[in-house]
């Protein structure tokens, strides 16, 4: 049987997905929380070239496609994981993500 505050858990959210090839982001509802052993997805194909394309977070906002060094310091962050989730400092050009990245041993 089951317990009306497990149906009532069960949530959708749009989670953002940027494919750093295309520089193209995309969302999706996804289910909160995930099926019983599954983990949250960390990529969908992009639709536009199959490439996975990674989960960035619910806060996640797009840069204009022709904003180059704002996608290179996207992937990097992805890289390291400083992904939307939540609100919060992230670093806001592509030099400060490589000092960061540079401290954690990524770069
Ligand atoms: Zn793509």
């Amino acid at each position: 049987m089951t317990h009306p505050r497990d149906l009532r858990s069960v949530r959708r959210y749009s989670q953002h997905y940027a494919c750093f090839a295309c520089r193209r982001a995309f969302k999706r509802a996804e289910r909160w929380p995930p099926e019983e052993g599954e983990a949250p997805r960390e990529s969908r194909p992009c639709p536009e070239c199959g490439q996975p394309a990674r989960a960035m977070g619910v806060n996640f906002k797009a840069p204009r496609r022709e904003s180059a060094n704002q996608w290179r310091k996207l992937e990097l962050l992805a890289r390291m994981n400083m992904l939307f989730h939540h609100w919060g400092r992230r670093p806001a050009t592509l030099a400060e993500a490589k000092q960061v990245a540079r401290r954690k041993g990524v770069l």
